[in-house]
């Protein structure tokens, strides 16, 4: 079979179909990208800058068409898909903007006749490799900065969510992009992954995914001396002080949690409450979470399925190891079933308290819309639990004494914190992981010049 059948999580049909690359379509995408950028470099920043604006007012014109293709083979309300559409071309026009700020310098070494001027140059061919999550917003974090700062792209996403970003690729061919500047590859990482890391014409490998495949991403690219940027895998922390709004807590972390099934890199995992408000705040979780509808994309509803079985069955696996070692199941738990449901990979919104780290709940990514508690005493003891884990992507601090709030958000072992409420995340500021968490900062100037090397020219006159 050289196709790559795209299925719906909601019913298991068949939604579309993509081509099953093998080694001599990467070379071929490869080399194409590579003959690409000599001419590419040359653009002037300025008019790659308009073809990236035009790029992004085409995803707005075609954002009801992307966010159907998304919901069909992804699951997520059309709402959510929709948003993923329109932020990802916002931070396209971002990138544009930031790019015609990109600056080289001159050092004032004040010697006659000479001067060294510091140049940035676009590293050369990026191969991009994305999840299934949000398959068009993580790889525009990639591609907005790699193509402003003047590297061309070989993009290969999913093989769970492929349509949207083939969909995507359409829609930068017809922005009026010089052939061959953007590309998409499909096909499985397992069969062509190696071919496109360890190609001698790719300079550089934009990763976003799992820890381990990200781990062995890195291994192969350090072999053959390539540029990496990896963003791997969460299991991130709240912590609920004393003094907390415990309304406004619990409305974010449910909401932040269960958001796109749990299939989010940085959503809150499990939580740390302080023992004197522990049952009042497990109740407003219930309560809130208790409201949240599930179903298929089109229906309204507030929350989808997990993609597919593999990682379904994570979540069953962590509530049942949770459960053998003591903990308690607040609500959800179970596989929903019914008439709407047995065909799909639903698994509702599920909190499980009187958690500790021997569970998988509390130390594992889970991928999934289950969510652990545990108690803790002392704001000492809720830092060190939160730093407890090999991950270190977000971290989330509730308090209503700033002081207290930002010594813990300094403490915690992540690339991003935020305190007392968890809003979006904003395009002109990095985003990144710490230790299993990953290497490298995107989004904002940071992900422009990650995309690119300084070169120091000596110059006598
Ligand atoms: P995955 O690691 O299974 O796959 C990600 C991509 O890597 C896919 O395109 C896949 O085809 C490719 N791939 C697989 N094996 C490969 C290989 N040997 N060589 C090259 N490419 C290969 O991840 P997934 O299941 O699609 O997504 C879930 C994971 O992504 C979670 O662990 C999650 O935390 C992580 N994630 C991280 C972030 C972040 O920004 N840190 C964001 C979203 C998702």
């Amino acid at each position: 079979m050289n196709t790559i059948k795209v299925i719906n999580p909601c019913n298991g049909e068949v939604v579309g179909e993509c081509k099953r690359a093998n080694a001599a379509d990467v070379n071929e995408a490869i080399v194409s990208s590579h003959q690409a950028f000599k001419l590419w470099k040359k653009t002037p920043v300025g008019e790659r800058a308009k073809l990236q604006h035009k790029a992004a007012e085409g995803m707005r014109k075609n954002s009801e068409l992307l966010a159907n293709i998304l919901a069909s083979e992804l699951g997520r309300p059309l709402a959510g898909c929709l948003t993923e559409i329109n932020r990802s071309a916002d931070l396209l026009d971002f990138y544009a903007e930031e790019g015609l700020r990109l600056k080289g310098e001159i050092p004032q070494h004040n010697i006659e006749g000479e001067k060294a001027l510091i140049v940035r140059e676009p590293v050369g061919v990026v191969v991009s490799i994305t999840p299934f999550n949000y398959p068009i917003t993580l790889l525009t974090m990639k591609l907005g900065a790699a193509l402003i700062a003047g590297c061309t792209v070989v993009a290969k996403p999913s093989e769970d969510t492929p349509l949207s970003t083939i969909k995507l690729g359409k829609i930068f061919n017809e922005a009026g992009y010089p052939s061959d500047v953007f590309q998409v590859i499909t096909g499985y990482g397992y069969e062509i992954g190696n071919n496109l890391i360890e190609h001698p014409l790719v300079a550089k490998i934009a990763f976003t995914g799992g820890t381990s495949t990200g781990k062995r991403i890195g291994q192969t690219a350090a072999a053959h001396n390539k540029r990496t940027t990896l963003e791997l895998g969460g299991q991130s922390p709240a912590i609920v002080c004393q003094d907390a709004n415990l309304e406004v807590a619990a409305a974010a972390i449910v909401r932040h949690g269960f958001a796109n099934s749990g299939q989010f890199c940085y959503r809150v995992n499990r939580v740390y409450v302080h023992e004197s408000i522990y049952a009042q705040f497990i109740d407003k979780m219930v309560e809130i979470a208790k409201k949240i509808k599930i179903g298929e994309p089109f229906s309204g509803c507030d929350m989808g399925p997990l993609v597919n079985q593999k990682i379904y069955q994570n979540s069953e696996i962590q509530v049942a190891d949770a459960l053998e070692k003591g903990a308690i199941v607040k609500t959800g738990g179970a596989r929903l079933t019914g008439e709407h449901y047995d065909k799909g990979w639903f698994f509702p919104p599920t909190i499980i308290a009187d958690t500790n780290h021997t569970m998988k709940i509390m130390t594992e990514e889970t991928f999934g819309p289950v969510i652990g508690i545990m108690p803790f005493k002392t704001n000492e003891e809720a830092t060190d639990l939160a730093n407890d884990s090999e991950y270190g992507l977000a971290a989330y601090v509730f308090s209503e004494n700033l002081s207290i709030a930002l010594r813990m958000a300094e403490s915690f072992e992540a690339g991003s914190v935020w305190i007392n409420n968890i809003h979006r995340s904003y395009h002109d500021v990095p985003f990144g992981g710490v230790k299993q968490s990953g290497i490298g900062r995107e989004k904002g100037r940071y992900g422009i010049e990650a995309y690119t090397e300084l070169k120091t020219i000596y110059l006598n006159y």
